[in-house]
């Protein structure tokens, strides 16, 4: 039995509802408490691969955006680490991930409404309130904030390989070190993929690597400043207030803004790359294949051997390769988690099988209106492709601050976007919850 109801609960503690628990820290007057299974925090600790680096400016805190006097700023995490003039030094392009993940366990461990080795395990809607099972023990919470990331995505036919011979890019760090194969293949040409493929060229037992992308070429990741306006709550606004077959138009033709591969990796590549050829001009050169355009279609499994079929864009022909060892850098999909399975039949999906988010970012179910469950990291469709990005997680968690307190407590008025997204005089039902810009 419940007997204390907090104002939100939240389920997952990966750095958006850690931005959420770290904004709400500043409004001592709501009761909240966040529940992480993990004993401590970590952050994506699968793919926390020598050099690996952020692909967002530092200033994409979880505070900054909306909340600058936060004590829990990347700058005051680097002051209470006496780092700032380094740092400032050092003059990164791109942050070390390391780093930024270290920034987060820092924040983390200041915070007092975290509780890790608590995994929520079930969640029931009660008399005005949620009922919430966890492994540190039963709560009540009349608001829920459900931040527990993305499963792995596979595509269909890995799925009868042996995990001896595959794994996805999430287990990378733990698995790389053990390939003993010499042919490996890596599936997926985003970011992942191509920091795989660099981890295995400094592998000595790996003879030869075939990297594999759908997409036409490897292509970079557009960080230029009108694609930036994508990262942008103007746009983000305008983007949720459209209907739904456009905004999967707009998601599908966006991709690169936000899943392509920084630039300052492909040159690591290509350099590499290069400079194994002028290697091998003096010695046996060990093989690297690029192969993009290429649509795996078939996984077989022959004795030791598992050979690929792949549909060639380029020249629309079939090709098939002999691989050892499959890497699956081929990126993560939202589910519903299990513990809101209770609440399954109660919540209204899109076409395409996702919740749908209000502009406050809460789901649309048959509850009561005070009672709202909020979904972080489940938006690209709804609010756009920075959604699942850190770029607006401040701006995120002050917008759910607000819908919580019922009040602007951030002020979230935004200048109107440089470029003009909409028709001038069709404002297609852009939201109120969002800040001033949507009037
Ligand atoms: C390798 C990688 C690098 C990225 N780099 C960038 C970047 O540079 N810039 C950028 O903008 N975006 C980046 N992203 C995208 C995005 O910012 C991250 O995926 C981010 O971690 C998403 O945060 P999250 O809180 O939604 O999920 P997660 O980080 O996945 O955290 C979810 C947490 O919920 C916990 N959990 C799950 N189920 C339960 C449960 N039932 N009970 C309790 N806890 C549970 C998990 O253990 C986990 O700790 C990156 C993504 C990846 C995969």
């Amino acid at each position: 039995m419940t007997s204390y109801v907090l104002d939100l609960a939240g389920a997952g503690i990966g750095p958006f509802n850690l931005s959420l628990a770290a904004q709400l820290d500043s409004i001592p007057q709501l009761s909240v408490r966040f529940f992480e299974r993990r004993p401590s925090f970590a952050w994506h600790p699968g793919m926390m691969l020598p050099g690996a680096e952020m692909q967002t400016s530092i200033l994409k805190d979880l505070v900054t955006a909306t909340n600058p006097t936060s004590p829990w700023s990347f700058l005051a995490y680097l002051v209470a680490h006496k780092r700032f003039y380094q740092f400032l030094n050092a003059e990164y392009e791109a942050v070390p991930r390391k780093e930024f993940a270290d920034y987060l366990g820092w924040v983390a461990r200041g915070l007092t409404s975290l509780r890790f080795g608590a995994g929520v395990r079930e969640v029931h809607a009660d008399d005005g309130f949620f009922s919430i099972a966890t492994d540190d023990g039963a709560i009540g919470a009349r608001n829920l904030s459900v931040g527990v990331g993305k499963i792995p995505a596979r595509p269909a036919w890995a799925e009868q390989l042996p995990n001896s011979r595959t794994f996805h890019s999430s287990e990378a760090a733990a698995r790389l070190g053990d390939v003993k194969a010499p042919r490996v293949a890596v599936i997926g040409g985003g970011q992942s993929g191509a920091e795989i493929v660099d981890a295995l060229l400094d592998l000595d037992q790996v003879s030869v690597i075939h990297w594999i992308s759908r997409r036409p070429n490897f292509e970079p990741l557009d960080a230029t400043p009108f694609t930036n306006e994508l990262f942008t709550p103007a746009y983000m606004e305008r983007f949720h207030g459209l209907p739904e077959e456009l905004r999967l138009l707009h998601t599908h033709r966006q991709v690169l803004a936000s899943d392509g591969v920084s630039a300052s990796t492909l040159k690591k590549l290509y350099r590499r790359l290069y400079e194994r050829k002028l290697e091998a001009a003096a010695g046996p050169d060990r093989g690297i294949s690029l192969r993009p355009f290429r649509d795996v279609i078939a996984a077989d499994q022959d004795g030791p051997e598992i050979s690929l079929s792949m549909r060639n864009g380029f020249d629309n022909s079939i090709e098939t390769l002999a691989v050892d060892m499959i890497v699956l850098a081929t990126g993560y999909r939202f589910v519903l988690p299990e513990f809101l399975h209770s609440l399954e039949n109660r919540i209204e999906l899109s076409a395409i099988g996702e919740p749908i988010l209000a502009s406050d970012f809460s789901l649309a179910w048959d509850g009561p209106r005070d009672n709202r469950i909020f979904v972080l990291n489940a938006g690209r469709h709804s609010h756009g492709i920075a959604e699942p990005q850190l770029s607006l997680a401040a701006w995120r968690s002050a917008v759910i601050a607000n819908a919580l307190l019922g009040r602007e407590h951030f002020d979230l008025g935004q200048l109107d976007p440089i470029v003009q997204w909409e028709t001038p005089g069709r404002a297609p039902g852009l939201a109120t919850h969002m800040g001033q810009a949507a009037e």
